[in-house]
């Protein structure tokens, strides 16, 4: 049955003209990341973080930096995952799906760098970065080595903004020019690949309902269902690392 609805998901992508992907947490826990949410999530160990985390984040931006060394509590468990974490079977095939012309664009909540490492292209990273640096001033992204932690917080080497890690804070608008892309790509959509993620947190959760509200397709891959499952085309219930691969067997096949 599964097989079944991976084929019809392989046909109703290449009868649309612009797939979009859309990824959370789930798609990397088959590299080991543990997801924030539901069975085995980090929140569901360690609770819930504040919500007011940039807020706190402006109110004394040394403090975070000196947390960040620190690497305790939920944040230092996810650290250290990201820090060993190499991409799997899913983010590979996304990356072919790209490479084979049929995703146009993937738009993920992940902070983990792992598309990118698979070769993925054209990313957006609605969620940051978390290898990253980002100055709250310009916007603009560091890399690790490139902003020195000798002093901190760290300023920004352009504009002397304080600099913080890429990685959206609660309580942090997402950055513009990465909101910009995502709205201009799921305006484009008519077909969305959501992989997973619970659809719990906005704006991210909102694109799917976007393409369908345009008339579009829309398809779920995970192993539990979700706040999407209802106005799915199709929800495939399965690990990513193992439905994808079969996936982009069933596209080239029908290629
Ligand atoms: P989530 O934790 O809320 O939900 C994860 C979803 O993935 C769930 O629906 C779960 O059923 C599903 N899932 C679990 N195992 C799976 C598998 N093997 N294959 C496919 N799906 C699987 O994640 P979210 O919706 O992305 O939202 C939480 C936020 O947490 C995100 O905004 C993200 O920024 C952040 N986050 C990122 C990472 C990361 O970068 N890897 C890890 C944890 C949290
Ligand atoms: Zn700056």
């Amino acid at each position: 049955m599964i097989k079944e609805d991976i084929d019809r998901a392989a046909s109703l992508m290449l009868a649309s003209d612009y797939v979009v992907g859309l990824t959370g947490a789930g798609i990397s826990v088959e590299s080991g990341i543990r997801p924030f949410r539901g069975p085995g999530g980090l929140w569901t160990e360690y609770g819930e973080p504040p919500m007011d985390g940039y807020q706190r984040f402006l109110a004394d931006p040394k403090r975070h930096w000196e947390q960040i060394s620190r690497k305790d509590g939920y944040l230092g468990e996810l650290y250290k995952a990201l820090e060993g974490a190499k991409p799997h079977p899913a983010h590979y095939a996304l990356a072919e799906l790209e490479e084979l012309g049929v995703l146009k664009y993937l738009i993920t909540q992940n902070v983990d760098n792992l598309h990118r490492a698979a070769g993925s292209k054209k990313v957006a990273e609605i969620h940051g970065n978390f290898f990253r640096m980002r100055c709250i001033q310009c916007n603009s992204r560091y890399e690790q080595e490139e902003i020195s932690l000798e002093s901190i917080p760290p300023l920004c080497p352009k504009c002397a903004g304080i600099i913080k890690t890429d990685g959206v804070m609660f309580g942090e608008p997402i950055p513009l020019d990465v909101l910009e892309v995502c709205q201009r790509e799921v305006g484009n959509s008519d077909c969305i690949l959501s992989v997973g993620t619970s659809a719990f947190v906005y704006p991210a959760a909102g694109f799917p309902k976007q393409v369908k509200r345009n008339g579009g397709v829309l398809i779920e891959i995970g192993p539990y269902e979700t706040e999407l499952t209802a106005l799915c085309d199709i929800s495939i219930r399965g690990k990513a690392g193992k439905v994808l691969p079969q996936l982009v067997d069933s596209v080239k096949f029908k290629l």
